[in-house]
C-alpha cells in the first residue's frame, strides 16, 4: 500500500489545510511540464494526486487510516500508466478536478466567493456645498442643509420585494449564484465558476418587485440635516458626516456625506490666515493731528486710536478680533490698514488755510527727494525687491 502521508511529506495528524498546502507544493514541484516528461516523473505525479484524492476526502482518509486503500482496486490508474500520453491526460483530468477543489476551498475561505452575491451594497459618498457668512466662520453657527439623495425604501424596508412576497430561489443555479464551466488550459481541464446569468449571481430572483422602489430597495428623496459650522472654517474645508450619504441598494449601508464650506466675501473684512484685514480711510487731518475713531467690527463697535502723524499704510492691530482657528479657542487679530485721504475738493477758505500751513511749514516750494528708507513707498519697493 502506498504511504500517502509520506508522498505528500506530512504527518498522520495533518489538518485538511496542511494537506491542501502540501499537495499544492508537491504537485507544482513535481509537475511533468516542469520537471520533464519521464515515466518516473509521471508515476510520481500520479501518486501525489492519488495521495491527495484519498487524504482530502474525510471518508477515504478514514478508510485509508484503517488500512484499506480506497484506490487499490484501481485498474484505471495502472492501465493509464502504460501509455505516457494516455496516462498524462488521465492524471491531468484528476489533477484538474482536485486543483479546482483546492482553489474553490481557498477562494471560499478567503473571499466568501463560494456563495451567491449579495444585492445589498454600500451607497455612494455624496458632496454638498454650504455657503456661510464670515461671521459664522468666526463664531461658529448651526445651519440646516437640505439635499437630494437615496433613501432606504420605506415600503419594503430595503428588501426590494412587494409587501408580502419574498425572493424566489433561482432555478438555473439552485440558489448558488454561479454556474460551472470547464476550461482547457496548459495545466489541464479546470473548472471555473461564472456568475449565473439568470439571477446575475444573486442566487434568487425578485419575482414581485416593490412598486415603490421598482425593486431597488431605495428611492430618491430629500434629507435635511443640521450642521455645526466649525469655528475657523475656511472655504474649501470639508466636514464628513458618517452614514448621511446615499443609502445603498437592497438595504445596503448608507455612505458618507461631505459638506464643503464656502465662506462668503465680506464687504469690509478679508481673511488672511488667522487674521482679518480691513482698510480704514481717515482724513489727512486726522492722520496728522491724531484721532479716536469708532469702527464696526464683527464683535461690535470698537474705538480705534489714531496716533498723531500716522502715515498712509500704518497698521493698527486689534488683538483677538480676527478669524477663528479650527479646533482652537483663540482667534487671530484684526489688522486695520490706515488709508489717509487727501482732499480732492477744497473751497476758497480751505485752500487758504492749507496755503498758510504750507507757508508756515516752508513747504510752498517743496524740495523733494526719492526716499531710500522708511515710508510706505519704500516698504513697497522693499517688497517688490523681495527684501
Ligand atoms: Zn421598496
Ligand atoms: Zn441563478
Amino acid at each position: 500500500m502506498n504511504d500517502y502521508y509520506a508522498i505528500l511529506g506530512i504527518s498522520k495528524g495533518a489538518s485538511a489545510e496542511e494537506i491542501k498546502l502540501a499537495y499544492r507544493k508537491a504537485s507544482r514541484a513535481n509537475h511533468p511540464d516542469i520537471v520533464g516528461h519521464s515515466p518516473e516523473a509521471e508515476e510520481r505525479f500520479k501518486q501525489i494526486n492519488a495521495a491527495y484524492e484519498v487524504l482530502c476526502d474525510p471518508k477515504k482518509r478514514e478508510m485509508y487510516d484503517l488500512g484499506v486503500d480506497p484506490l487499490a482496486p484501481g485498474g484505471g490508474a495502472t492501465a493509464a500508466g502504460n501509455n505516457p500520453f494516455g496516462g498524462f491526460s488521465a492524471s491531468f483530468g484528476g489533477f484538474g478536478d482536485i486543483f479546482e477543489a483546492v482553489f474553490n476551498a481557498t477562494a471560499g475561505a478567503s473571499a466568501g466567493q463560494a456563495g451567491p452575491a449579495s444585492r445589498a451594497a454600500r451607497g455612494r459618498d455624496q458632496l454638498e456645498r454650504l455657503t456661510v457668512e464670515l461671521k459664522d466662520s468666526v463664531f461658529g453657527a448651526v445651519k440646516e442643509v437640505s439635499y437630494s439623495t437615496y433613501l432606504r425604501c420605506g415600503a419594503c424596508d430595503g428588501t426590494c420585494c412587494a409587501p408580502g412576497t419574498a425572493p424566489v430561489v433561482c432555478s438555473s443555479c439552485q440558489g448558488r449564484g454561479v454556474r460551472e464551466r470547464l476550461v482547457r488550459s496548459l495545466l489541464g481541464t479546470m473548472r471555473t465558476l461564472d456568475p449565473c446569468r439568470q439571477c446575475q449571481g444573486f442566487g434568487n430572483i425578485i419575482a414581485n418587485p416593490c412598486p415603490e422602489c421598482s425593486g431597488q430597495g431605495r428611492v430618491r428623496g430629500h434629507s435635511t440635516i443640521q450642521i455645526d459650522v466649525p469655528v475657523g472654517v475656511d472655504s474649501g474645508n470639508r466636514l464628513r458626516l458618517t452614514g448621511k450619504g446615499e443609502a445603498g441598494p437592497a438595504g445596503g449601508p448608507a455612505a458618507d456625506l461631505y459638506i464643503e464650506f464656502k465662506v462668503k466675501r465680506h464687504p469690509d473684512f478679508v481673511r488672511d490666515g488667522d487674521n482679518l484685514v480691513a482698510t480704514l480711510p481717515i482724513p489727512m487731518t486726522a492722520a496728522a493731528l491724531g484721532a479716536s475713531i469708532v469702527i464696526e467690527t464683527l464683535d461690535g463697535e470698537r474705538e480705534v486710536g489714531i496716533r498723531p502723524g500716522s502715515q498712509p499704510g500704518t497698521v493698527i492691530t486689534l488683538e483677538g478680533l480676527g478669524a477663528g482657528r479650527l479646533n482652537q479657542r483663540t482667534r487671530g487679530d484684526l489688522l486695520v490698514h490706515l488709508d489717509v485721504q487727501v482732499p480732492t475738493e477744497l473751497d476758497d477758505s480751505q485752500r487758504e488755510l492749507l496755503r498758510r500751513l504750507a507757508l508756515e511749514r516752508r513747504e510752498e516750494r517743496p524740495e523733494a527727494h526719492f526716499a531710500s528708507t522708511g515710508g510706505m513707498f519704500a516698504r513697497l519697493k522693499d517688497k517688490l525687491a523681495g527684501k
